[in-house]
């Protein structure tokens, strides 16, 4: 008899023979602002709810120049589909990213919209990589990936911001009027960058030994 699993589900026959009504107590689980209550849903194939989520981000995540920062809001479009197997959620995530200009390094911010489909086993089975626990869904480890994956590895304040002077670290846009140098394949500009630094300091270095001659004779 399958009686201890079942939790939340009315009445039943204690060790004493009393019957009492057993509450949905929140054992060992610990809300957080990503989890998303199914008991209603559960094994209940065909049964659909949405659900809206307004989070504050608890821990930031993302790549090294931009990501999605602690306390940053959050809007989760959930919808709830119970399956055979578990429950499949497909979520609209909305929030902004910051970070920073991976050319000028100035801070930016990027709207982000990404959406997600994901299938919550009822029970832990290799096919699927997330699972119903007790009665909720914790959506945060998919969201994370969704969001993580939709991030640019080179973001930009503006696509064709100019970046950095390369000798005097200064931002290009902040100087219109400096000439711009001739644009450079980023796979040549080390050898560029030794180039430049070859050919503008063969005054420095003449003027520099011909000091030292003078030094020296
Ligand atoms: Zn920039």
């Amino acid at each position: 008899m399958e009686a201890t699993a079942r939790r939340g589900s009315g009445a039943r026959t204690s060790a004493d023979g009393a019957s009492h009504v057993e509450l949905p107590v929140v054992s060992n689980f610990t809300p957080a602002p990503f989890t998303v209550p199914v008991y209603d849903l559960m094994h209940r194939s065909g049964e659909m709810r949405e659900h809206e989520l307004d989070v504050a981000v608890p821990e930031s995540f993302g790549n090294a120049l931009i990501g999605i920062a602690e306390h940053a809001k959050m809007h989760l479009d959930v919808r709830l589909e119970a399956l055979h197997d578990g429950i499949l959620v497909s979520a609209d995530v909305t929030t902004v990213a910051t970070g920073e200009c991976g050319r000028c390094l100035d801070a930016i911010e990027l709207p982000v919209e990404v959406e997600f489909q994901e299938l919550f086993a009822y029970s832990v089975d290799e096919a699927f990589d997330y699972t119903v626990v007790e009665d909720h869904i914790d959506l945060e480890p998919s969201v994370r990936d969704a969001v993580v994956l939709s991030l640019p590895f080179q973001p930009v304040c503006r696509p064709d911001c100019p970046g950095l002077d390369p000798e005097t670290g200064e931002r290009l846009a902040d100087f219109p009027d400096r000439k711009p140098k001739e644009i450079v394949d980023p796979r040549w500009s080390a050898l560029a960058g030794f180039q430049s630094t070859e050919s503008d300091v063969v005054g420095e270095s003449e003027k520099s030994d011909s000091a030292e001659r003078e030094k020296r004779s």
